[in-house]
């Protein structure tokens, strides 16, 4: 006699069944739950004269959109899941595509992204415009 796991949702044949109570194939785990938990909007803050972004209450020196993604998404991430993100722009929106993959699973999950713009402590202690100009003057002299 051969035992064999099945699915009891698909009724597959299955190496390894997923989840609590009720277990199921790597096809139907993430089709009845959620790899990761994602809001349904996701803010960034970003000063917008030097560019940093604030995370927890501090300003990191993360510039680029990806980087500040990157950083603001592994607060979602959990154990043993991994993450790839895609953004595009609909309607001046912006939304992220986030492909999540866990062992064999995977799942995709949308979520709308609304970047704010502040002033980070530093710009606007030394007024914004004028602090950024004396940064950019002393990098030139240092890069001849
Ligand atoms: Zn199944
Ligand atoms: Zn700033």
């Amino acid at each position: 006699m051969e035992l064999s796991k099945f699915c009891p949702r698909c009724g597959r044949e299955t190496e390894e069944l997923y989840g609590g109570e009720k277990k199921l194939c790597p096809n139907c785990y993430p089709d009845k739950n959620d790899l990761l938990e994602i809001p349904e909007v996701v803010e960034i803050d970003v000063c917008s004269t030097c560019g940093r972004m604030r995370k927890k209450g501090e300003w990191i020196e993360e510039y680029t959109l990806e980087e500040q993604l990157g950083i603001k998404f592994q607060d979602f991430a959990e154990e043993d899941v991994q993450m790839e993100l895609q953004y595009w722009e609909e309607d001046n929106k912006m939304f992220v595509r986030v492909h999540a993959f866990k062992d064999e699973m995977k799942g995709e999950y949308d979520t709308e992204l609304r970047v704010k713009k502040h002033q980070c402590e530093n710009c606007s202690r030394f007024h914004g415009g004028f602090y950024k100009v004396k940064m950019q003057l002393r990098g030139e002299q240092n890069g001849r």
